[in-house]
């Protein structure tokens, strides 16, 4: 049997192609890419000419199947995505599912990932950590999965388009109320930014900045919420901050 490799690939900034991913990319057989315009234009960056094909959310069934008999006769596979790891919040979770079910060998080859890199900047407490991914689309959808969370004593990450940034962080005021944030922009990229502090100032400076790029918001958790406010330590984030890189 092959190996299944899921491959994190940069979110921005190239050089965060890890060694071993280029080295992986460059000699497996072939690269299952969400997006293979996408790719194509890492690997020719790299100038590697590795085959492609698509594997993404409408033919993972199909292309699934297909996959897993490439794997089975020895073949090797990389999965990746447009950027980052693949299976957080993008394809592959069913890719994965399916080669674990034919006992086919995968390895993970880690690498870049907007969530983590938000938590471990954030400067809010990086455990216990809740991963949330896209909340709902609809306000409704948005408060009702808000209010599962809004008791857990664990900082939240979430990720979310631009133009749902605003009405999702106003949601996000109502069910869990004027919480400490940290939200970053542009992650790796030239213009890299920080927004840290209650989530009504980040609000109205968000509001006023506009909303461009690619945003990671870390939210704390519940109980820091409360031993947070007896803190004095943690007064700073009582001011808004906005650092630009
Ligand atoms: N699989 C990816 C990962 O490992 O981070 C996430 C893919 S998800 C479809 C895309 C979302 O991730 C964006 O809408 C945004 O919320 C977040 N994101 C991706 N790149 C980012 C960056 N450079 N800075 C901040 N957030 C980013």
């Amino acid at each position: 049997k092959g190996i299944l490799y899921v491959v994190a690939t940069p979110i921005g900034n190239l050089q965060d192609l890890t060694p071993r991913a280029g080295e992986i990319l460059r000699e497996v057989d072939v690269i299952a890419a969400e997006d293979t315009r996408h790719t194509r234009k890492l690997l020719s960056h790299f100038q590697f000419s590795t085959p492609l094909v698509s594997y993404h959310e409408h033919n993972e069934q199909t292309r699934g199947k297909a996959l897993i008999e490439r794997l089975m006769k020895g073949e090797s596979v990389a999965l990746v995505s447009d950027a980052g790891t693949p299976a957080i919040s993008d394809p592959g979770e069913e890719l994965v599912r399916l080669a674990v079910e034919h006992d086919i060998p995968v390895v993970p080859i880690p690498g870049p990932n907007a969530a983590l890199s938000a938590l471990v900047a954030s400067g809010l407490p990086a455990q216990p950590f809740l991963f949330l991914g896209f909340l709902p689309r609809t306000p409704k959808g948005r408060r009702e999965e808000l209010t599962r969370w809004a008791r857990i004593p664990a900082t939240l990450l979430c990720y979310e388009s631009p133009h749902r940034l605003l009405p999702m962080l106003q949601d996000v005021l109502e069910v869990l109320g004027n919480r400490r944030v940290a939200i970053s922009r542009e992650l790796t990229k030239k213009h890299e930014e920080w927004i840290r502090g209650r989530l009504a100032e980040c609000i109205r400076y968000m509001e006023e900045a506009g909303v461009r790029g690619e945003y990671t918001v870390v939210i704390e958790g519940a109980a820091e919420q409360e031993a947070g406010q007896a803190d004095p330590q943690k007064n700073w984030w009582e001011s808004l901050s906005v650092i630009e890189h």
